[in-house]
């Protein structure tokens, strides 16, 4: 079990927290506050246990620049907004300077005070000892709240907890405890639901969820590979030729493992990649040579619905269909419904298959929505992440 904010003391002590405040801008406003709110747990927490608060974070890509375009400002001033006090904010070319010492030094219980986008200095990326020892230096304790970059080895992801003892905030503990918890103690029987547009992106996850569940269903683009693979005619669906030969072991692996491995029995075919092209839905050996499969047909969501509803832990990574397009989103959402019907818990990874549950109105009925793409692939993988190995245990 990994530390966190809950088993320390705080109080009167200087904790820099790694927050995700890379949040969508547009002309120097922010269009979705998501991320920012979704930190407000943490961040309440420590004020009221009388923290001296330092948050620091990245946004956007300003390539070690001071490009200001990227600066942090808005984000204070949404967290002063939302927190009802004035977030310290001094925006520093190099993030930490005398001015930006002074302030933290000067910082009483429960102030707030944020750093300007760490990526302002090539050194956040590049892990240098040097800007992280000066992160550190401004606190005692540093708390890991960034999920989103939990996989990367940044100064201010992993390098700081050379310097300080690390715990994580609410966040992260909720992603270790789903993602990880699905990963290496599921209820069973345990489900995995992959999707998604092309098979080569998700080799490793489906790979070592293989040697994890009790039944593995897919969906999406890429179950035309697999088609590909068992002899079908796939028309011109999306095809990832360079893993045919992967599908056809993965179908061999599964079998050997005893793993249940449930394929689309039937398909909703378009003439044309596009919300208004016409359609047929056809079993999976009768695709017409000139159409394409765009999403999986109703006797799929009945056969999946089966499998799902006996589930105790299920983890979906990857959209049924093109559920971009209303006409194709109709499987995503069936498999969605059930999900949310379903008594396991149900774990969504990936983000178009976040955005989807989203889209659906769906998102509150699921036991936990991972807030980061890469990062939650790459624990569905079974990679250690380095932002959540620095975190102590208990
Ligand atoms: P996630 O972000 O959840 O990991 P991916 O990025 O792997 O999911 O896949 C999402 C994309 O897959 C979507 O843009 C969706 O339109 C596409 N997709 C799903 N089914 C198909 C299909 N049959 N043909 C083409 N693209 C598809
Ligand atoms: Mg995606």
């Amino acid at each position: 079990m990994k530390k966190t904010i809950r088993d320390i003391d705080v109080k009167g002590k200087k904790v820099l927290v790694r927050c995700d405040f890379n949040v969508p801008m547009q002309d120097g406003v922010i269009t979705d506050d998501n991320r920012i709110t979704a930190a407000m747990p943490t961040i309440s927490y420590l004020k009221e246990h009388g923290a001296k608060v330092i948050l620091m974070s990245h946004m956007g890509r300003p390539k070690g620049q001071p490009k200001m375009e990227y600066t942090l400002q808005p984000v204070a001033d949404r967290l002063s907004q939302l927190l009802g006090q004035d977030v310290k904010f001094v925006s520093s070319p190099v993030v930490v300077d005398d001015a930006v010492r002074a302030a933290a030094a000067e910082l009483a219980e429960g102030d707030i005070m944020l750093l300007e986008n760490v990526r302002f200095r090539k050194e956040e990326t590049d892990n240098d000892a040097g800007f992280a020892k000066d992160l550190a230096d401004l606190a005692e304790i540093f708390v890991q709240e960034a999920f989103g970059t939990a996989h990367r080895a940044h100064a201010s992801t992993a390098g700081v907890a050379d310097y300080l003892p690390a715990v994580s905030g609410f966040l992260i503990e909720k992603e270790v405890k789903f993602l990880g918890g699905a990963v290496d103690e599921p209820e069973r029987p345990f489900v995995a639901i992959m999707g998604g547009a092309k098979v080569g992106d998700k080799i490793p996850v489906i790979e070592n969820l293989l040697k994890k569940v009790d039944a593995l269903i897919i969906g999406g683009g890429m179950a035309y590979t697999f088609y590909k693979a068992m002899g079908f005619e796939i028309g011109k669906s999306i095809l990832d030729a360079d893993n045919i030969d992967f599908a056809k072991e993965l179908l061999e692996k599964a079998e050997a493992a005893g793993v249940k491995m449930l394929l689309p029995i039937d398909v909703v075919c378009a003439d044309a990649f596009s919300n208004d092209a016409n359609t047929v839905i056809v079993d999976r050996d009768q695709m017409p040579a000139d159409m394409e499969g765009l999403d999986i047909g109703p006797k799929t969501v009945e056969l999946y619905r089966e499998t799902l509803l006996a589930a105790k832990t299920v983890v979906w990574n990857g959209p049924m269909g093109v559920f971009e397009m209303p006409n194709f989103a109709v499987g995503t959402k069936a498999i969605a419904e059930v999900l949310a019907e379903a008594d396991a818990v149900t774990i969504i990874g990936g983000g178009d298959s976040a955005a989807a549950v989203e889209q659906f109105g769906l998102a509150d009925k699921m036991t936990h929505i991972s807030t980061g793409g890469g990062a939650s692939l790459e624990f569905l993988e079974g990679k250690v992440l380095p932002g959540i190995a620095v975190i102590e245990e208990m």
